[in-house]
């Protein structure tokens, strides 16, 4: 006779029974199971009609121009000039996900409000003055303080005019 606990002994291993066929054979318990347990007997037969389909699947064919496409943009890849270090910079900061940049964007932030703004770009610049190599940074430096004394000026501009015009006229 057979009972529940059998079924599912029997069911779980199913799955491997199925890849060894060595195995069914000497499993004559399992056989016998099969034999007197309908359900069962239906169970491994529906998982044997499954695989049978998933042996019948055909994976799909590329496309004829696959081939040709990438060797051509393999071809242009290879053939392109070496990327420059900006470049690989720019993919970098394109592609990467940020999760490595994240720690560097904080302590950078911390240490520019910690330096205090305006007045630590004026002490960085004075302390990369004496060195030439740095003059890209300095440069950057430079359009970095034009940028604030233009945006200040414009702030003083547009208080100015406020104050002359008053309220805006009502037409
Ligand atoms: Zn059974």
């Amino acid at each position: 006779m057979t009972t529940k606990n059998d079924c599912h002994a029997i069911r779980s291993r199913m799955p491997d029974l199925l890849f060894e066929t060595d195995l069914l054979k000497t499993r004559a318990d399992f056989r016998e199971h099969l034999a007197s347990c309908p359900a069962c007997s239906h169970e491994w037969q529906e998982l044997q009609m499954t695989f049978a389909l998933l042996d019948e699947w055909k994976t799909p064919e590329p496309s004829a121009y696959f081939d040709g496409k990438l060797h051509a943009r393999l071809r242009d890849v290879i053939a392109a000039p070496p990327e420059g270090l900006l470049e690989r910079f720019r993919s970098f900061l394109l592609f990467s996900t940020g999760r490595q940049l994240r720690p560097a964007l904080a302590g950078a932030l911390a240490l520019v409000l910690a330096v205090g703004g305006g007045s630590g770009l004026v002490g960085l610049r004075q302390h990369l003055s004496g060195n030439q190599a740095s003059s890209a940074a300095l440069n950057d430096l430079n359009v970095l303080d034009n940028n604030a004394q233009a945006l200040q000026q414009m702030d003083q501009l547009l208080d100015e005019s406020g104050a002359d015009e008053g309220a805006p006229p009502t037409t």
